[in-house]
């Protein structure tokens, strides 16, 4: 029987598609599985829009057998199958989806979930295969056949016999090299993994015979060996199930099981989003720093799901560095993807789903700034700093996302306050929002500068974080408000008529100034009489931009 030949462009294509596409060998398994899963899915639509086929969901589902001595690779599914001429046009030329066919045919009714759309992810069965064969039986049809292929120099298709509807593919799994492991796709525990990883919510089961040995019922040192039906995933996604269904323990689970963090999440936002764009996320805001957060190595993004297939492990578009912190995961039916699905195309609707996610994450702070004031400032204690890089930063718009978030200790009772909560608190005279940089709290206290302020009883917010300052300098001010540093020249701050300086005083105290003026030429730029102060006899102010603690801050960068 002859041997039919690939199209050129084809051949081609194989040889770039083993070699190149796919980062990772292990996706062949998600890919078959997406194939598979297509498959009963049009068998599932077709029996929604047929009254004669009726659709028992026991009946469909995805089987993997690994004969390890044989070393073949079973996948049989009971869908749709596929004709001679399927054979021929989607395993035969390479590039061509009958999956987007069916879906464009399709496309005005619902009900379908269909992954496929580029027609190259059954070649991605190469990368670990020498032979690939394929038996099938198309719905409606009496008559199975067999494609079976080497690779690129092409395939065959001849009558097969096959009981039942469906599609089963056969890898002959590659001998190990000197460099590869292929005997991995043959053992059971990897498989599982790997189906956990790709295709734990495709929603049909997948299954698998699975052995071990386990202890015997009522023993303790008694074993058994056994060997029984396991499905692997399971296909429904947390995500896609109604929120009054769910406890906070199954959130906390979820987050567990992902291995998100360590910690208990401190709250998680479930969003099924149905307007301009169409996605579900599960996310949260975790609990503790995670040990690396303020470090180069760690890594912002959330798992990108396209139709409950995992596509990327961090995709980092999904966050501002900002909002850095939220772990969790988004999914959606309607991204463009790129071939190897590994990455996106720059696409119009991550960005939307970007920003309504960002918007999303935002207004649960603010709700929980609100109503949940100890866990808010719980979180303001893990993450606050990242907030106020996030002002720091800002090209733009972060500012009015960010500064209602921010908070800060108060000379008053030494609490946290927000920016808010400071300013409506302000007495009428108050001109400025004052603050005060320091290392800790207890050395600012006891800075000469601050007397003068709260003697006038205004607030001081005192910053200890060597971001505050560069922060709030971004701002500039809030409502209006300017911040003022109450080490600056000029405080604001009308000295009673009694404290005017004299003339006379000025003029006393003029050549003692002088003198020090010139013993401290290297240092201070100027010596003048000082009514801020109470019971300190000196102390040191700016005058221009940058505060004291500011320029430490900046003479300890490295260049
Ligand atoms: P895609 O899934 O992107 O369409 P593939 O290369 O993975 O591309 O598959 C090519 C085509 O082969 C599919 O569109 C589908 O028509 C057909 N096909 C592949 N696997 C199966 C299967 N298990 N059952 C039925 N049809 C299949
Ligand atoms: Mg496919």
């Amino acid at each position: 029987m002859a041997k039919k030949q690939f199209k050129a462009e084809s051949k081609r294509l194989l040889e770039m598609m083993i070699n190149s596409i796919y980062t990772q060998r292990e996706i062949f398994l998600r890919e078959l599985i997406s194939n598979a899963s297509d498959a009963i899915d049009k068998i599932y639509y077709k029996a929604l829009t047929d009254d004669n086929l009726a659709f028992n969901a026991d009946n469909y589902f995805i089987k993997l057998k690994a004969d390890r001595a044989g070393r073949t690779l079973t996948l049989s599914d009971t869908g749709i199958g596929m004709t001679k001429e399927d054979l021929e046009n989607n395993l035969g030329v390479i590039a061509k989806s009958g999956s987007l066919a069916f879906k464009k045919e399709n496309e005005a009714k619902e009900g379908h979930n269909i992954i496929g759309q580029f027609g190259v992810g059954f070649y991605s069965a190469f990368m670990v295969a020498d032979v690939v064969t394929v038996i099938s039986r198309a719905l409606g049809s009496e008559e199975a056949f067999k494609w079976e292929s080497k690779g690129a120099d092409g395939y065959t298709i001849v009558p097969a016999d096959k009981e039942t509807v469906g599609t089963e593919i056969i890898l002959k799994i590659k001998e190990n090299t000197e460099d590869d492991n292929y005997d991995e796709y043959l053992e059971e525990y990897r498989l599982k993994a790997i189906i956990k990883k790709y295709s734990d919510f495709i929603r049909y089961p997948i299954k698998m015979d699975v052995s071990g040995r386990r202890p015997k019922e009522g023993s303790d040192d008694e074993f058994e060996e056994y060997q029984e039906e396991q499905t692997i995933n399971s296909m429904v996604p947390i995500w896609r199930k109604n929120k009054n269904e769910l406890t906070t323990e199954d959130y906390e689970n979820f987050y567990a099981e992902k291995r998100y963090g360590f910690d208990k999440p401190l709250k998680h936002i479930h969003i099924s989003a149905d307007g301009a764009v169409v996605y579900k996320a599960i996310l949260f805001i975790p609990e503790s720093t995670p040990f690396d957060y303020y470090t180069k190595e760690y890594e912002k993004g959330l798992e990108l799901y396209s139709n409950g297939v995992l596509i990327m492990n961090k995709c980092g578009d999904l966050l501002p560095d900002y909002f850095g912190f939220v772990k969790g995961m988004v999914d959606s039916e309607d991204l463009s993807l790129n071939i190897s699905r590994e990455m996106l195309q720059h696409d119009r609707q991550l960005t939307l789903i970007a920003k309504n996610i960002k918007n999303k994450i935002k207004s649960q702070l603010q709700g929980m700034l609100k109503d949940e004031r100890d866990k808010y400032e719980q979180f303001y204690k893990s993450f606050g700093r990242q907030l106020k890089f996030g002002v720091y930063n800002d090209y733009g718009t972060h500012k009015d996302d960010l500064q209602d978030l921010l908070m800060f200790t108060s000379s008053k009772e030494k609490k946290l306050v927000t920016l808010d909560e400071y300013v409506s608190a302000m007495p009428e005279d108050q001109k400025y929002i004052y603050y005060a940089s320091g290392e800790s709290i207890d050395r600012i206290e006891k800075l000469p500068q601050t007397e003068m302020v709260l003697d006038k009883g205004y607030e001081i917010l005192y910053f200890t974080d060597d971001v505050d300052e560069f922060a709030i300098k971004m701002l500039m001010a809030y409502k209006e408000k300017e911040f003022k540093s109450v080490s600056s020249g000029d405080l604001g701050i009308e000295p009673d008529a009694a404290d005017k300086q004299t003339e006379e005083e000025e003029n006393d105290s003029k050549d003692l100034f002088e003198a020090m003026k010139a013993i401290l030429s290297d240092k201070v730029k100027n010596v003048k009489a000082s009514k801020r102060l109470k019971s300190h006899p000196v102390c040191l102010s700016t005058e221009g931009e940058l505060t004291i603690e500011m320029e430490k801050i900046l003479k300890a960068m490295p260049n």
